[in-house]
């Protein structure tokens, strides 16, 4: 039964409480619900304005913030009490985004080490989670005016590439803002929804959505079976989409009038119209056959022709994209049944001519590209609501993740594109007598040593009671749920003792650093597959060494001084060529050490079994 309340503040009849839907963008957020009578997916908005918020923060000098539209103006005036593109800055540290820094014009604290960045504005401090939830707050207060309800339970979106440090940093501006976020939704797969695409039982169908916004790109393939999504393999560039057109027709300009990119930079007011022209030049000319303007006296025209020719390095370069996603989903392009737009950029008919071209059939544009991934959203939340029941969302993860063992070695528990939620469990056990501690190190990377990957997280499984090497079963677990962050437990089955960690990497990876992991894996997969083959000839002789050791000590009185030296040699030539970088070798000295003691232990063994018998009778069948 639905609950039913008066909404005391507005005094309006208020049903069960409405779960909306967020596209937190990097340039422009905006929220849609289902609407309640209809039961169509709409974008919010006040009268006769445009739904999309500008992701833009503006700061006071008293530290209040505006945004939006009216922040945006602050970008040429007060670049540096005006954060843009928070989005990019989510769990990253300013290592990862050093190599950008210049893009951003307000101040980011340069501390050189890998600990989240924080933005300075003024004498305040404030992180990416926190300006996400301005924005955020923002967002709620203006869907709860319109909406003349309280608004407290939202599905938010985030990058299908986001890992689990940036997935966890959007719940937690969720939550600064006072909004339950039950979901946090990959965008491709909103945008999928928002075509109704999944919604039917049956259905098994294959989906590319491609996404080209103002700053950044992403393709990703998924596939639905059953109301079932899995996220195949994404691909992108996230500093590529319609900011780089709208470059492009300054430089023409430029040229046009014979005036340096130094002499516009150096004139704020003047390249900031230049750049607004140039916006407007470019959707102008998705409709038209050339434009023309006027700026200081000096005239400007661009024609399409001209325009399509600019963009075009930039159309190949989604185009290769597209082709590396399509190659990694190990399905051809025939099998791919709907091409989904998403992104404003997507309405430059050079653009959607491309991507026809190459998925071989004409692409679906229905749904506004700027409002698709939150109408998406909303028809999520509206699952969780209860009234779509059958759906779950399932999505990849990008790169392996496994622990650290022996030697070094890099032991996946997760391999790479699985399908998340995923469980897996996996037994190890101790190297030593009496060990009473376990270092559990969580690695993500596609390389055999772990020095290679990256470190995700480490804790100590401590209090395991003391039992002989090799006797205690310690189970390590790694659970990723549907929000894709990660739970690794440790447990020792014989006592129960266990530890768990949630891992929130402290900083985060760009798609084209999880690309470089993949391509390094494959260019070292040679000398990697050597290297494992070294450190595990290496744990078999050191693990022959200690057993050995371990033999000679207790059983000493059962050989003679000869055959104490024989042992002690081969053990000294073993420990030698552990010292080396030759497989074979370890090899060959572990054989030559269990050729000498295997007699030994034979024959302790029996003496042992024959005195323990004696003065038995067996009794003889027959
Ligand atoms: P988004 O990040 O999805 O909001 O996309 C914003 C980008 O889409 C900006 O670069 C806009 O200039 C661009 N855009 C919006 N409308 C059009 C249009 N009609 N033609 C070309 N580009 C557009």
């Amino acid at each position: 039964m639905a609950k039913i309340g008066i909404n005391i503040a507005t005094g309006s009849l208020q049903k069960e409480e409405m779960i909306v839907g967020i596209d937190l963008g990097t340039t422009n957020s905006l929220v849609a619900i289902i609407h309640p009578e209809t039961r169509q997916p709409v974008a919010l908005r006040e009268h006769n304005s445009s739904s999309l918020v500008p992701s833009v923060i503006y700061f006071n000098e008293f530290g209040n913030v505006t945004i939006g539209e009216e922040a945006k103006q602050y970008l040429i005036t007060e670049p540096h009490n005006t954060i843009f593109s928070a989005k990019r800055l989510m769990g990253k540290s300013y290592n990862d985004i050093k190599a950008n820094a210049s893009f951003f014009t307000f101040k980011i604290i340069d501390d050189n080490t890998e600990s989240l960045v924080k933005v300075q504005v003024g004498d305040k401090f404030y992180s990416p989670v926190d300006m996400s939830s301005f924005i955020l707050k923002e967002l709620k207060q203006r869907a709860e005016h319109i909406l003349k309800t309280p608004v407290t339970k939202a599905v938010i979106t985030v990058p299908a590439y986001f890992n689990d440090a940036q997935r966890q940093a959007t719940r937690d501006a969720g939550k600064l803002a006072g909004l339950d976020v039950l979901r946090i939704i990959n965008e491709p797969t909103a945008a999928s929804l928002a075509y109704g695409l999944g919604l039917h039982k049956e259905e098994i169908t294959t989906i590319a959505v491609y996404d080209l916004g103002g700053g950044t790109f992403d393709i990703s393939i998924l596939q639905i079976t059953n109301g079932i999504f899995e996220v195949l393999s994404t691909n992108g560039d996230t500093y590529l989409g319609g900011d780089d057109f709208d470059r492009a027709i300054v430089k023409h300009w430029l040229q046009q009038v014979s005036m340096s990119e130094e002499d516009m930079f150096a004139n704020k007011e003047l390249s900031q119209t230049l750049r607004l022209k140039a916006e407007e030049a470019k959707k102008h000319l998705s409709s038209n056959e050339t434009f023309e303007a006027e700026v200081n006296g000096d005239k400007l025209q661009i024609s399409k022709v001209e325009f399509e020719q600019l963009i075009e390095p930039f159309i190949e370069k989604t185009l290769q994209s597209c082709r590396h996603a399509i190659k990694d989903s190990k399905i051809t392009v025939q099998e791919i049944d709907t091409i989904v737009m998403v992104g404003g950029s997507t309405r430059v008919p050079a653009v959607k001519d491309a991507v026809s071209k190459l998925f071989g059939r004409p692409v679906n544009d229905s749904v506004n590209p700027d409002e698709v991934v939150a109408l998406g959203a909303a028809v999520q939340a509206d699952i969780l609501a209860g009234n779509n029941k059958e759906f779950l969302l399932l999505d990849i993860t990008p790169l392996s993740l496994g622990i650290e063992t022996m030697g070094g070695l890099m032991d996946v528990l997760i391999p790479r594109n699985s399908k998340i939620p995923t469980k897996v469990a996996r037994q190890y056990t101790t190297q030593k007598d009496g060990q009473s501690g376990m270092r559990i190190s969580v690695y993500q990377g596609e390389r055999d040593l772990v020095q290679d990957n990256r470190k995700l997280a480490e804790f100590n499984l401590s209090g395991i009671p003391g039992m002989p090497a090799g006797l205690p079963k310690i189970e390590v677990s790694f659970l990723i749920n549907a929000d894709g962050i990660l739970v690794v437990k440790a447990k020792e089955l014989r006592s129960g003792v266990e530890q768990s960690i949630e891992v929130k990497p402290q900083y985060g990876l760009s798609d084209a650093e999880v690309e470089n992991m993949l391509l390094d894996s494959i260019t070292h997969a040679k000398d990697d597959i050597a290297k494992r083959a070294l450190v595990e000839a290496r744990t078999e002789g050191e693990q022959l060494l200690e057993t050995t050791e371990k033999f000679l000590t207790k059983n000493a009185s059962l050989l003679t001084q000869e055959e104490i030296i024989t042992t002690a040699e081969a053990m000294q030539a073993l420990q030698l060529a552990l010292t080396m970088e030759d497989k074979d070798l370890v090899h060959k000295k572990v054989e030559e050490l269990n050729d000498i003691s295997r007699p030994y232990a034979e024959r302790v063994m029996d003496e042992a079994v024959s005195s323990a018998m004696k003065g038995r009778t067996i009794e003889q069948a027959g």
